[in-house]
Parts: C-alpha cells; sequence; structure tokens
C-alpha cells in the first residue's frame, strides 16, 4: 500500500458515468452494485443472453429489496434504468471509467482492452477486474496506460465489502484517485495495492483452493472440508465457494498464479496428474453458473 486512500480522494476526477465489459457474474454484479448506488452504467457483453442474464439478476436483486421494503416499485425502475445494456461501443465516448470483466484470459483481455481505448476519451480511466492477471503486463498494448488500473472486486459483488486498486508500474495518481472515488461511491472500501500476480487477497485463497484440492485428491471428502471450514468460523467452505467464483475462472486464475509464483503455486495435481479442480472443469461442473459444480443446484 503506497499512499493512505484520503489522499488520493483530492485528486479524483468526477466519475458519473461509467461502463462494465461482460455481463457475466462479475459484470452483471458490478452494473448492480452502481446502478443501485446511482451511478449510470453501460453494461457491454458479446452476447445478448449474457446481457439478459445480467439483467435478470439485477432485477432479481433489487426485487428482493422491494420485497424488503427498503425500495418502491418506482425506485426499483428507477434504479434499474441507470443500466444500460448494449451490444455496441456507441456510447463509450461519454464514459469516465470502464470496468473490464470479461473471461480471465490474457490474450483476450488484452484484446478487448485495446480495442475499448480506441473507443473511449483521452480522459478515460480502463480499470480491469481480473482477478490475477498483472496489471503491467496488461498495460502492455495500451497507448494510455498511465490511465489503466486494476479494480478488483469480490463475488458477490452486491455483498463483498472490500475493492483492491490496483497500481501498475506506469499508473497514474488521477487513475487510482478516480476508482479509488468510484469504489467508495459504490459503498464499497476500496485498499490501494501492488502489482503482481493474484494481488493481495488472491495469494491467500489460491493457495487455500491448491491445499484443498489437494486434499480430495487423496481422498478426502469434499462436503466434510466445507463442515469442517464452516466451524472454523468461515462462512462458508472452499468446494462451496470455488462453486460461486467458478470452476473456469478458478483454473484460469490458477494458471496465472502458477505461473508468476512457480516455486509455491502448483500447475497441476498430483504425481503429474490433474487438480480436483482441473477435472471438475473439464468435466463442465463449473458450479453455480451452470448449477453444476461439487454441489447441484436447481
Ligand atoms: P463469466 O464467465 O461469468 O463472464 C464473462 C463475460 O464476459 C461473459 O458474459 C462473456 O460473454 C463476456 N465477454 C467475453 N468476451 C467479451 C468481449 N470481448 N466484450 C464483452 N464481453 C465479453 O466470468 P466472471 O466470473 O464474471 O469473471 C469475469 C472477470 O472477473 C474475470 O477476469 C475473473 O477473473 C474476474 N473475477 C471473477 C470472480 C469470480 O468469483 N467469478 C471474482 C473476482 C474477479
Amino acid at each position: 500500500v503506497k499512499k493512505k486512500g484520503n489522499e488520493y480522494m483530492k485528486q479524483a476526477q468526477p466519475v458519473k458515468q461509467t461502463a462494465v465489459l461482460g455481463a457475466g457474474i462479475m459484470g452483471g454484479g458490478i452494473a448492480y452494485q452502481s446502478a443501485s448506488k446511482g451511478t449510470p452504467i453501460l453494461m457491454k457483453d458479446i452476447k445478448e443472453e449474457a446481457i439478459e442474464l445480467g439483467l435478470k439478476e439485477a432485477r432479481k436483486l433489487f426485487g428482493k429489496q422491494v420485497e424488503r421494503g427498503r425500495l418502491t416499485t418506482d425506485g426499483m425502475a428507477q434504479k434499474l434504468s441507470n443500466i444500460r445494456p448494449t451490444l455496441s461501443y456507441g456510447d463509450f465516448g461519454h464514459v469516465d471509467l470502464v470496468v473490464e470483466a470479461v473471461v480471465e484470459n490474457p490474450k483476450v483481455k488484452a484484446g478487448v482492452l485495446a480495442e475499448v481505448e480506441a473507443q473511449v476519451s483521452e480522459s478515460t480511466i480502463l480499470a480491469s477486474n481480473t482477478s490475477t492477471i498483472s496489471i503491467t503486463r496488461l498495460a502492455e498494448n495500451l497507448k494510455r496506460p498511465e490511465n489503466f488500473c486494476g479494480m478488483h472486486f469480490f463475488n458477490p459483488v452486491h455483498r463483498m465489502p472490500l475493492v483492491e486498486v490496483i497500481r501498475g508500474e506506469r499508473t497514474s495518481d488521477a487513475a487510482v484517485a478516480a476508482t479509488v472515488a468510484y469504489a467508495r461511491a459504490m459503498g464499497k472500501t476500496p485498499i490501494v495495492v501492488n502489482d503482481c500476480p493474484g494481488f493481495l487477497v488472491n495469494r491467500v485463497l489460491f493457495p487455500y483452493f491448491g491445499g484443498f484440492s489437494l486434499l480430495v485428491e487423496q481422498g478426502a471428502d469434499f462436503q466434510r472440508v466445507d463442515k469442517v471450514m464452516e466451524k472454523f468460523g468461515w462462512p462458508m467452505g472452499p468446494a462451496y465457494l470455488l462453486d460461486v467464483v467458478g470452476m473456469d475462472t478458478a483454473v484460469h486464475a490458477n494458471e496465472v498464479m502458477a505461473e508468476g509464483f512457480p516455486d509455491r503455486m502448483a500447475q497441476g495435481g498430483m504425481n503429474g496428474g490433474k487438480t480436483a479442480i482441473q477435472v471438475m472443469f473439464e468435466n463442465d461442473r463449473l458450479g453455480q453458473k451452470n448449477d453444476k459444480g461439487f454441489y447441484a443446484y436447481e
């Protein structure tokens, strides 16, 4: 951590209009949270179905607030109108900050970031929600790397207070300031961290997933491990948490972590085999996103 949040705030440019790329688990959650706290957001995906799912999730979350008497139906309609779904970059010229939340693949992300950079104004901040990929590395193809940083939300976005704001080698103070300000406007607690694979939280979390995977490969019952970790005091065990994260995201993120820290992160499973998480992924058991992971969902 380089500076206290308040020092960054003094330099913050206003973030009035935002956009999110990707309407998946995270993109949909980011759009909901931004809309809920009053900052209009464009939600772009390449698939119509993804946008429909993102909007459905937002409607569900606002609907729960109406049920609990925290929001009127008019209020819900007004908040929902803060999310503008789109398949094109049409209105990106007026966006102050874009959060990129597409698949955890360095090549795809670098391509998408270069593409969106050509559509926005010179002052627009680009922030990646990558779980693990180095921000300095992602900035390599950008024309304005000073306007780029990490903005790492946690899943589910509406419930998890922390946001890691990641400063790459060329990230400017102004970009960090605007991103910290936006995180605060979304009701989150931003922390500014330096750049490395996995940043701060995932450097702790992924070795934990690795330890869990190894136990399962050695014959442990995943449900019992989950129960033990719940008794230990954690809100959920590792198998359930992996179902929430998504096995595809976990596998891709683990590859980045293993490449960055080969001394402490395993690429594969025991005896040169596959990890339990890789096996789940290859059997299309992605977790809650397709209703089957370690557990089955309706
Ligand atoms: P997801 O698979 O649910 O969603 C990804 C979305 O990106 C899909 O809807 C896909 O259609 C869309 N997409 C792909 N290419 C695109 C493009 N060129 N333009 C616009 N949209 C495009 O994935 P997710 O779990 O939401 O993860 C997204 C990012 O967030 C990843 O970088 C991931 O590491 C990170 N993240 C995930 C979690 C988690 O728990 N799942 C937590 C924190 C961060």
